[in-house]
């Protein structure tokens, strides 16, 4: 059914669900403060089927979310069938899929020419890997606001090392491993440890610097940025975001479900439903039925992310230290680098006789878990996480300490952040060659879930607990201010 003629905005997310969810949040949160407004988020047929199902259980779809289908062949760019999203892709191919997603420039022309014609478009609102949606929205005389699923420190520093190449020669030489950022206080130094590995090796010429550079470069020329954060947490990255793109940045977040910032201190989540069109490996009442019957902040939650994995090797040690902790968890495998991550899971990633030793201790989930409504209970005490940015927020809106194993995109930057900055996390390992041993995972869970009064865990935990705060307080304040500002400025500028 075609949208009707109201004020209407045209998102465009990257195709991946850490970029899905929080554009589908955006798209939520804009119409809770003004439901006047009607909201098209256009990608691949795939992503747009995910997006289909996670309204669709939402337990009170807006109907002013509609959602428009690209035309994305997958063969045509190199990629196996059914890779419309990075969760199947291995690092090598996902930087196809970031290549790929530029040809949905014709066809997301093509539909903005005919939305015009039909009804008043305020604005585009695009991801900042889809810089190319400027261009489109310039050529129709309309706003272009560029949307970082990312954090504002997390964001800058990413963006700042992409248009500052190359970092080899750091590396080559050995022995600078500290340098500055363009953007950031002198005294703020990064390491070499911190880099992808794809951006160790970039030189303005590789496949990821050739996506990377024009992308973030046509972003900087939108008419402003949101970002998924709250004012008063990153004050510090918020200063150097803004200094570096020197455009305006509302803070729209936390991008979550409203439910999921009530107190839940003395009950269970209370939230069940698939907020992300994928399919759980698990069912979430499952999952909060075994959070039920442990104690309050016992449990450790690790999850990867959507994408990304560690090898085979780290998840040997990353088993048999959990088992060693004696802490009960709860773990979503993802299979090892190396493996066909849509491809079935084998037991020989892990100790032999692992699942049946740990009984009742752990909790292993195939695949795809309710992060959410893990994150969201009273028993969750620790969250062991790659730092991706979605993450980060829901972790901390729970107020719940963070073990961080960064692998990929600005991860690394956010776990610099989360240790000096914030104080809320303990970096475990970086990356899929870090060496990592049962004896260092399991010392650094007791660290983190142990609740000794002064010990480093519980005061990770009070400090993960004012950000707690903060957060929930920004929703009816910065974030509320931000969101008004926002929406007024789009429609004076229509
Ligand atoms: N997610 C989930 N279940 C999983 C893994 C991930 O619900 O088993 C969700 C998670 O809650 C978050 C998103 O997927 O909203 C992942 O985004 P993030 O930025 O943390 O990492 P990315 O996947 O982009 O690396």
């Amino acid at each position: 059914m075609e949208p009707p003629l109201t004020k209407h905005i045209i998102m465009l997310p990257f195709m991946a669900q850490g970029h899905l969810i929080p554009f589908l949040e955006l798209a939520h949160q804009i119409l809770h403060h003004n439901p006047s407004f009607t909201i098209t988020i256009a990608n691949s047929p795939l992503n747009i089927n995910y997006l289909r199902s996670a309204i669709a259980n939402h337990p009170s779809p807006p109907s002013q979310i509609h959602l428009k289908s690209l035309p994305f062949n997958t063969s045509d760019h190199g990629l196996p069938p059914n890779s419309e999203n990075t969760d199947g892709l291995p690092l090598s191919q996902i930087i196809k899929l970031f290549h790929a997603s530029a040809a949905l420039e014709t066809p997301f022309r093509v539909f903005i020419n005919d939305v015009v014609s039909r009804s008043p478009l305020v604005c585009i609102i695009s991801d900042i890997f889809m810089g190319w949606a400027n261009g489109v929205a310039k050529s129709f005389g309309i706003a272009n606001y560029s949307f970082t699923t990312g954090g504002a420190y997390g964001t800058t520093a990413y963006c700042s090392i992409w248009l500052n190449l190359p970092h080899r020669n750091l590396v080559d030489g050995g022995t600078h491993d500290e340098f500055p950022v363009p953007g950031f206080p002198e005294s703020c130094r990064f390491t070499i440890t911190q880099l992808h590995q794809y951006l160790r090796a970039a030189d303005g010429k590789d496949e990821w610097s050739r996506f990377f550079q024009p992308q973030i470069s046509l972003s900087l020329q939108s008419n402003g940025w949101l970002c998924n954060t709250v004012e008063e947490m990153e004050s510090m990255g918020l200063e150097v975001l803004r200094n570096y793109i020197k455009l305006p940045v509302w803070c729209m977040g936390p991008l979550l479900p409203s439910k999921m910032l009530k107190n839940n201190s003395d009950s269970g989540s209370g939230i069940i439903g698939q907020r992300s069109g994928k399919q759980p490996g698990i069912q979430p009442e499952k999952c909060i039925e075994w959070l039920d019957s442990h104690p309050v902040g016992s449990v450790l939650y690790i999850s990867f992310g959507s994408q990304n994995t560690i090898s085979e090797t780290q998840m040997m040690e990353l088993a048999k230290g959990l088992e060693e902790s004696k802490k009960p968890f709860i773990w979503v495998i993802r299979p090892p680098i190396g493996f066909d991550l849509k491809g079935d899971f084998q037991p020989d990633w892990l100790p032999i006789g692992f699942e049946d030793r740990i009984g009742k201790q752990g909790l292993v989930v195939r695949d795809w878990a309710p992060q959410l409504e893990i994150l969201c209970h009273r028993s969750t005490g620790g969250f062991l996480t790659h730092c991706g940015w979605n993450s980060v927020m829901e972790g901390l809106s729970q107020g719940v300490p963070l073990i961080g194993w960064p692998l990929a995109a600005e991860q690394g930057y956010n776990a610099k952040m989360l240790v000096e900055e914030m104080g809320v996390c303990v970096v475990l390992a970086r990356g899929v060659h870090s060496r990592v041993t049962k004896e260092e995972v399991s010392g650094m869970i007791n660290v983190v879930l142990d609740r000794v009064e002064g010990g480093k865990g519980e005061d990770m935990r009070k400090k993960a607990n004012k950000l707690k705060e903060l957060i929930s307080a920004s929703v009816e304040g910065s974030s509320y201010k931000a969101m008004d500002d926002f929406l007024t400025t789009v429609i004076s500028e229509f």
